[in-house]
């Protein structure tokens, strides 16, 4: 099969970790037989430096005829505090989520066998693993709802931000949730906060609806602050969980922390049609960018989501993540992830490493 990728390679580390990338996928080529082609598209802060805005013209459009889009990372202090938005890199990669209507941001938590170590958590804690997924709306909630801001005369300034949900936005995430559960373990975790919120008894409602079209699936809804105690407590109780854009953006962080270095994770956003993004969950590292010191694992693993999720070839993604796992079993470590002074590897060599596991299998 051939299939077209549009790369964004960004800024800072960004283009680093997707050339490594790139040359995991077309070692999947050669191992698999497919062929693939690639698409350059600038986006971010390298777009500003070329073309004066951080979204060019046409960005959409060539990544929507691709069948998925490969982003390393934006940003960086040399665009930071512009204050037009179309010189900072940040509004680039919130207009593309919305212009690929991607309302579904996956982000596993998963602790790698080798990794133990590296986990803040007490060993009797994740003695079962942890190993959940967390399914974030996206594009709607109160990041995207009406804001206010004005002084009264007796209260000082006050302000407003709008939390809305509709049926709709809520069911479209509900369903990828289950049917991500018949791909994993069966579960889903609803998390709300149905003893406040208006929205979130409508969305327990919608979920209710929709478990019962999902009787193989296991359900549980559970509020929002316990779900934050529990990912502490207990994380390996958890296979999908699901939930509203401002829960999901912490607890998802929250979870990141419990499985180790924030240059082993990786995310998908999608939504119903083709393509969908895959991006490491790092920003652009600017500190250590262009010293061939950065982890390019997130993005390789970035990859290995998208053969599972865009291009429905789960037996490569699972190479590509056992590769990743052979080369962590032997010891091999990249500088933010050495410990106990082992002599770290660079960007490269990570990347041959696994390329090398990959081929070998
Ligand atoms: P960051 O993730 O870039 O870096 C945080 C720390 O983690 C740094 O010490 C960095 O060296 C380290 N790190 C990150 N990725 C690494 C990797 N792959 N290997 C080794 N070490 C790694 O976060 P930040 O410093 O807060 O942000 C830097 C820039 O990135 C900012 O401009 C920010 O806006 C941008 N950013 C972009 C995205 C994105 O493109 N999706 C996400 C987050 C931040």
């Amino acid at each position: 099969m051939n299939f077209k990728i549009a790369l964004i390679r960004g800024d800072g580390i960004g283009p680093e970790v997707v050339e490594q990338a790139v040359s995991v996928i077309n070692a999947v080529g050669q191992r698999f037989g497919h062929s693939f082609s690639y698409q350059e598209v600038l986006l971010g802060g390298c777009a500003i430096d070329a073309t004066g805005t951080s979204y060019p013209d046409g960005t959409a459009e060539v990544c929507k005829s691709c069948d998925a889009v490969l982003l390393g990372a934006v940003g960086g202090p040399k665009w930071g505090m512009n204050s037009n938005p179309e010189k900072r890199p940040e509004t680039a990669l919130f207009a593309i989520r919305k212009d690929l209507s991607l309302y579904a941001n996956l982000r596993p938590a998963t602790l790698r066998p080798a990794m133990i170590d590296a986990c803040p958590l007490k060993r009797e804690t994740v003695q079962r693993g942890i190993d959940l997924m967390m399914v974030r709306e996206l594009t709607g909630g109160i990041y995207f709802g009406a804001r206010d801001r004005y002084q009264t005369e007796d209260r000082g300034e006050v302000a407003s931000d709008l939390l809305t949900y509709s049926e709709l936005e809520i069911e479209r995430i509900g369903r990828r949730a289950f049917e991500l559960a018949r791909l994993r373990r069966n579960k889903v975790t609803s998390v709300d906060k149905a003893n406040v919120l208006e929205s979130s008894r409508l969305w327990r409602c919608v979920m209710h609806r929709l478990k019962e079209e999902y009787p193989d699936v296991a359900y549980e809804d559970i509020l929002v602050d316990n779900a934050a105690m529990q990912l502490v407590r207990d994380p390996g109780q958890f296979d999908v969980v699901v939930t509203e854009n401002m829960f999901g953006d912490i607890l998802s962080d929250e979870a990141s922390m419990i499985t180790g270095s924030i240059g082993l994770l990786p995310s998908a956003s999608i939504g119903d049609t083709a393509p969908g993004l895959y991006e490491p969950i790092h920003g652009s590292a600017p500190d250590i960018a262009g010293q061939d010191k950065a982890n390019p694992i997130a993005t390789i693993l970035s990859v290995a989501m998208m053969f599972r999720y865009s291009f429905q070839l789960p037996e490569q993604a699972n190479a590509i993540e056992a590769a990743v796992d052979a080369v962590l079993n032997e010891g091999w470590r990249t500088a933010d992830i050495a410990t106990g002074g082992v002599a770290p590897v660079g960007t490269k060599e990570m990347g041959r490493l696994i390329r090398e596991r990959l081929l070998a299998q």
